[in-house]
């Protein structure tokens, strides 16, 4: 059992609500990074009294040292002080929540300490889903998904008596964002804000864009396959739009299995820290009663480019994934800050794809490089 935790990316979506099962789970907390929302941490750092606290922002350092002079925590700044913060002494586990390939480095670092990772940070599977996976199973370190997909879908394994052999099919499920049943020509017009505004869940603002481009299915597609070490055709995207089922897994006999709950990330972050224990009630139950009825069909491939994209690199391999998840990232702060349209994102993705040349079997440095290029790769 899990007794003590590092929070990387602690002030955003996922952080907050991990801050909330940690207090519910009586979990110590000895260690916090963010990028740079220095009044939170302060309230945050207060409330749970942490050894260490990484702010990625130097100015912010600076300020959260002043709000916290009163105090013994350690505050350190710029990227080292990610992993810093994720190898602290004392932690059975990382929850990396930050957003972006930043987390890379951290999660590779505490999984060289045999740290359980309970994993939000979908990027760092998406880039260098090899190195981590071997990585974690020469050091012995735990991976836990947080994504709700994968979190079903290692639930439903765990009924498995030997999931290799008997894991046939994995149903991915996507809720098909707030643009669903749009083609291309209606979403040029789409406002940053309407982008924002996902109809089931509640989340940052990077994955809140991914969700209604759809690429943020394909990065899970991608996550899964690593996770999971399935072949892309063990993998389908099911459309579904009121995200009761949260992913399902089909057996080699033709049975299905699926896991189901609220809208709440909670459960899946409790499971992670919890695990191969479950604990208190932390989600509504469901009133099936009240749903009445659950639709699913196929996504529209034709008119979801960067899905498309997306299921190209996970066939392709090596740094394809990369070069896919940089650019796209990329693209999307772009697109937050009011630079380019929302049909862009694909455009600059697909960019950045017929411009770097991929390399298979690569190395850290090779995805750093890969990473680094990607992002000025976007540019028309
Ligand atoms: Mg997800």
């Amino acid at each position: 059992m899990v007794r003590s935790i590092a929070i990387l990316g602690s002030t955003g979506s996922i952080g907050r609500q991990t801050v909330d099962v940690a207090c519910r789970l009586g979990l110590k907390v000895r260690s916090l990074a963010a990028m740079k929302s220095t009044q939170l941490l302060e309230q945050q750092a207060r409330l749970l009294k942490p050894a260490y606290i990484a702010v990625y922002d130097e100015a912010a350092a600076r300020d959260l040292r002043v709000r916290l002079a009163d105090t013994e925590i350690a505050i350190g700044s710029g990227e080292h002080s990610l992993v810093e913060a994720a190898v602290i002494s004392g932690a059975d586990a990382v929850v990396t929540a930050v957003s972006g390939s930043v987390g890379l480095r951290p999660t590779l670092a505490a999984i060289e300490k045999g740290r359980r990772i309970a994993l939000a940070n979908k990027e760092t599977l998406v880039c260098a889903g090899e190195l981590v996976m071997k990585k974690a199973e020469e050091y012995g370190a735990e991976l836990l998904p947080v994504d709700s997909e994968h979190s079903a879908i290692f639930q439903c394994l765990n009924a498995a008596a030997d999931r290799k052999k008997q894991l046939h099919k994995i149903l991915l499920t996507g809720s098909g964002g707030p643009f669903r049943g749009m083609t291309r020509e209606q979403t040029a017009a789409v406002t940053r804000e309407r982008a924002l505004a996902h109809p089931t869940w509640s989340m940052g603002p990077k994955i809140s864009i991914d969700s209604a481009t759809m690429m943020n299915k394909g990065l899970e597609f991608i996550e899964a396959m690593h996770l999971f070490s399935c072949a892309p055709e063990q993998i389908e995207i099911v459309i579904h739009p009121e995200s009761i089922v949260h992913s399902m897994v089909e057996m080699t006999d033709g049975s299905v299995i699926a896991q189901l709950g609220s809208h709440d990330m909670r459960l899946p972050i409790q499971y992670a820290l919890t695990y191969p224990e479950r604990g208190g009630m932390i989600a509504d139950s469901l009133s099936f009663a009240q749903l009445g009825k659950l639709t699913f069909f196929e996504p529209d491939y034709g008119e979801l480019p960067c899905l498309r994209l997306a299921l190209d690199c996970a066939k392709r391999g090596g740094t394809a994934p990369c070069v896919l998840s940089a650019a796209n990232e990329a693209a999307v702060w772009r697109f937050l800050d009011g630079k380019i349209g929302y049909n862009d994102i694909s455009d600059c993705v697909e960019r950045a794809l017929s411009r770097i040349e991929i390399i298979d079997a690569p190395t850290l440095d090779d995805i750093l490089l890969a990473d680094a290029e990607a992002r000025k790769a976007i540019d028309p």
